[in-house]
């Protein structure tokens, strides 16, 4: 059979390319490994690491800071030398390894295996969203719907790892099953057999991607072309050991974190001049879109940190009546109610672009920020609903959830979707990278914040605990307020940059 070509790829029936399906598993499997593994990173720490809250927050927050900012690097190498299929190939196997070290010994190679995995998400990450963009012609208006779709299977995936890895560690599912002193063993087990299955979902399809994602050195001698992508291979794993050392030490992740950035928008700047002015203008509004996201990242994921936490000390176990794990509830809710509302509020984009009252993506961004400010008020007003054990309601604490994930879902698969559309070709994965190089940002002083609030705390009983982990939560309400205020103020300007993309 023939290679299909881009254009038969693109002119697909239908309202999405069967190839996204494909994508969808492969990614909803990864998600589910890297999921599973974080829900566990931060009580993992805490438990058998014996580090104290504070400096658990902070190693957490390096490493999810180091895990997006590799994305940066993972989209500059798949754009100037792997291609996307390699580099997602790639970065799957080094994920593998890492989960399978963190299975075998996790109290010993905990950091090693946290390095695998790192660099491996970095490769994966960015390649896989940016194949999706490219199922689409330029100014298809099926591309936001596509990226919704992938965006829930994304969570489909983050929702069972986040649930099951934890709660087998915990030891509220399995039990009888699991020995006790094999729990943690198990639960990092099921993050790398799910990481082999979305590796095998992404060889078996692959070839339905026709030319999409091919190197990007076709016309070099072979041999060249090979060289360049053994030294990419060679080069990742030599600069394993260099993240292990720098993740597991604040201060080298400080230094980094001040140097990625920078350097990323150098790096922008430079390729800038390849580019004429009316593409110019396009990255320059792609780089507000990112600017802005970390500050949403940075109050989201609080979630895998300092809400970790407070799910652990604050909350009963009780949903809607049923008996659930509630730090198992703070790393699947948000998932779950993002594959309930998804296709939602597409309908909703769809319908409004009917009455032509379709919000500009700018805006949706600032009413990304609006959700997230009313759900950070509902946890914070968690702390009114206490018994004098300082124990709130689990089921006040979904609803915030419920609130936030609508402001995500107005800015994160439509981030990824504007990056694709605001990039041009030859710097899509940079791009990408970056839009995660942003979250690496939030992740970063997410972990900051959330190590304030936790050593504010430190030595509080109960109750205190819940009062200053909640008027913490009150504080980045209001922060999330003004930033959507800001947003929606600066809109007209940014869609300007925009010129004619939506
Ligand atoms: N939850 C989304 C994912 O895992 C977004 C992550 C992010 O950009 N911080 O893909």
């Amino acid at each position: 059979m023939s290679k299909l070509t881009l254009s038969e790829i693109q002119n697909f029936k239908g309202k999405y390319p069967k190839q996204l399906w494909y994508l969808f598993f492969s990614e909803m499997w990864e998600r589910f490994s890297f999921y599973g593994m974080r829900g566990m990173l931060i009580i993992f720490m805490v438990s058998k690491l014996n580090m104290n809250s504070e400096v658990a927050n902070l190693q957490y927050g390096a490493t999810q800071a180091f895990v997006y900012a590799f994305t940066f690097v993972g989209g500059m190498f798949a754009d100037k030398i792997l291609g996307y299929r390699k580099s997602l190939f790639w970065g799957g196997i080094l994920m593998i390894i890492g989960s399978v070290i963190l299975a075998v010994d996790p109290t010993r190679f905990f950091f090693t295996g946290i390095g695998f995995t790192i660099i491996g998400t970095g490769f994966f990450k960015p390649n896989i969203s940016t194949i999706v963009g490219k199922l689409y012609a330029e100014g298809d208006t099926r591309t936001d719907a596509g990226f919704s779709l992938f965006y829930a299977g994304v969570n489909l995936g983050a929702l069972i790892g986040g649930y099951l890895c934890i709660a087998v560690a915990n030891g509220n599912l399995l039990e009888n099953i699991v020995p006790i002193a094999l729990r943690w063993n198990v639960a990092f087990g099921f993050a790398s057999v799910v990481m082999v299955i979305s590796l095998l979902t992404f060889v078996n399809t692959q070839k339905s991607l026709g030319e999409i994602g091919e190197s990007p050195l076709q016309d070099l001698p072979k041999n060249k072309k090979n060289l360049y992508e053994w030294l990419t291979f060679a080069g990742s794993i030599a600069f394993i050991p260099v993240v292990i050392l720098m993740v597991s030490n604040a201060a080298y992740t400080d230094l980094f974190m001040k140097i990625i950035g920078p350097f990323s928008l150098v790096y922008l700047f430079y390729e800038m001049k390849n580019f004429n002015a009316k593409e110019n203008k396009k990255l320059l509004a792609a780089l507000v879109f990112i600017l802005f996201s970390i500050l949403f990242w940075a109050f989201f994921e609080q979630s895998g940190g300092s809400l970790s936490l407070f799910a652990a000390n604050n909350l009963n176990n009780e949903l809607l009546g049923v008996k659930l794990d509630p730090n198992g509830v703070n790393n699947s809710a948000n998932s779950l109610f993002v594959i309930a509302f998804a296709a939602l509020v597409g309908i909703v984009w769809i319908w409004m672009a009917k009455l032509k009252i379709e919000p500009n993506t700018v805006v949706k961004f600032g009413l990304g920020f609006l959700f997230l400010a009313g759900g950070f008020y509902v946890f914070y007003q968690t702390q009114f609903f206490a018994n004098e054990n300082g124990i709130t309601s689990l089921n006040l604490f979904a609803f915030g959830w419920f609130i936030i994930t609508f402001g995500e879902l107005c800015l994160s698969p439509i981030g990824m979707s504007i990056m694709t559309k605001l990039s041009p070709q030859k710097l899509q994965a940079v791009m990408m990278g970056m839009w995660f190089l942003a979250s690496a940002y939030g992740q970063y002083l997410a972990g900051i914040l959330g190590a304030n609030i936790a050593s504010a705390s430190e030595n509080s009983n109960n109750l205190d605990k819940l009062i200053i982990y909640t008027n913490g939560y009150k504080q980045l309400a209001l922060y999330a307020l003004i930033a959507g205020v800001v947003l929606i103020v600066i809109s007209p300007f940014v869609k300007k940059l925009m010129q004619e993309v939506k």
